[in-house]
């Protein structure tokens, strides 16, 4: 038996803060009779858009279905391309395809493991005219609660002067300095998509998500898509789907949103702890753990939606924590360019070295808010150990 058991997230500290709040407030809802749309969605809506800082907010059915919607509404279609990350959650790359456009994958920053726009214009450098006149959009993701550089994306999409819509299903609430101002992930794009799936910082009882935008025209557009194009009950101009959001899920999340913060600061200082921990036992040589890359002014420049390290041999690292009780995940496995769905894309393997080598080594760590201090000594004194430090 190992001296301890500690999961990679734990929602009990959540539910034994707030169990009774959760329960009173679905129970209003239940006897509301009201199960589809309503107050409680448009609240939320409005509190989400104040807390991103954008004007809009629209509450959608999950985080995958924010992304369909978001390039549905900007008529992403057959023969158009997305730049896009070549590594993230699948979700990203599986919209565009599934809209039957093409994603076109991007190599990542080593440090960050965000979309790295030098790679973007290397890209670009690489196709033709003709390639480059059918990109439609770029579709970046602020991976594991950390900003992708949107500075220099922006400056790129507007060059070609097409829109981004942000993944930003892992960075809610994550800022970053946009042309010196500072901005939330989600604000700066012409959309901004967001997941409620519970492993998120801001997770609900089941699937969720929410588009932030500042355009109202396009905030529109996204609402009618939200109810099968109908902008009169029953007629239809446009199409689209049912992808609205519960108000079982909105009053959930509405209560967490007040916590939100500090959840965030906890996962913070549990950050800080690893590094101090880690950096005293001597692990550095072995083990790199994730950096904040954004400006320190920044409260929230990292929201650690998962705490990345890069291992050396990650995959015997994994099984020996297993052992000791300890659970991790590695997020990704795989990059975009080596799913087989995407083999009619036509990448080569060795394509994309730096996705390659973050699916290679890349390991998350518990860090969710309660993980105790005991239990994050236990980890750095296992790391150790395995690796005979
Ligand atoms: C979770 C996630 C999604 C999808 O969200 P769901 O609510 O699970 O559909 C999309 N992109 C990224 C980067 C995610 O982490």
């Amino acid at each position: 038996m190992p001296e301890m058991n500690i999961p990679l997230l734990d929602l009990q500290p959540q539910l034994d803060e707030m169990r009774d709040e959760l329960v009173t407030a679905v129970t209003e809802v239940i006897d509301s009779k009201r199960y589809i749309m309503g107050p409680e969605v448009e609240a939320l809506e409005k509190e989400i858009a104040e807390y991103c800082g954008v004007a809009e907010a629209v509450g959608v059915s999950s985080g995958t279905d924010a992304l369909l919607l978001a390039l549905m509404a900007l008529d992403i279609g057959p023969g158009d391309l997305v730049l896009t990350t070549n590594f993230s959650f699948f979700a990203t790359a599986g919209v565009i395809s599934r809209l039957n456009a093409t994603p076109v994958f991007v190599d990542i920053d080593p440090i960050t493991f965000n979309m790295d726009p030098e790679q973007v214009r290397v890209t670009l450098q690489r196709m033709s005219a003709e390639e480059r006149s059918r990109i439609k959009a770029l579709l970046p993701v602020h991976l594991y609660g950390q900003c992708a550089d949107m500075d220099e994306l922006m400056s790129i999409a507007e060059e070609l002067g097409v829109p981004v819509v942000e993944d930003a299903a892992q960075a809610i609430g994550s800022e970053c300095l946009f042309r010196g101002e500072r901005r939330r992930a989600g604000s700066v794009g012409v959309a901004g998509c967001f997941s409620f799936f519970p492993s998120k910082n801001l997770g609900g009882l089941g699937d969720g998500g929410i588009i932030t935008v500042n355009d109202p025209e396009l905030a529109y557009k996204i609402r009618i898509k939200r109810v099968h194009g109908a902008e009169e009950r029953y007629f239809h101009r446009v199409i689209g789907g049912n992808f609205r959001l519960d108000p079982i899920q909105a009053v959930v999340v509405r209560l967490k949103l007040k916590r939100l913060d500090s959840w965030h600061q906890q996962r913070q200082q549990n950050a800080a702890r690893y590094f101090r921990m880690f950096e005293e036992t001597g692990l550095n040589d072995f083990i790199r753990l994730p950096e904040a890359v954004h400006d320190r002014s920044l409260s929230n420049r990292h929201i650690y939606n998962q705490f990345m390290a890069r291992a050396l041999r990650r995959d015997e690292l994994k099984a020996f924590l297993q052992q000791e009780g300890i659970a991790s995940e590695v997020y990704y496995p795989l990059p975009f360019h080596k799913q087989e769905c995407f083999a009619d894309l036509g990448y080569a393997k060795e394509a994309f070295p730096v996705s390659n080598t973050a699916a290679e080594t890349l390991l998350s760590l518990p860090v969710y808010p309660g993980v105790t201090e005991e239990a994050q000594r236990y980890v750095t004194r296992k790391v150790a150990e395995f690796y005979g430090v």
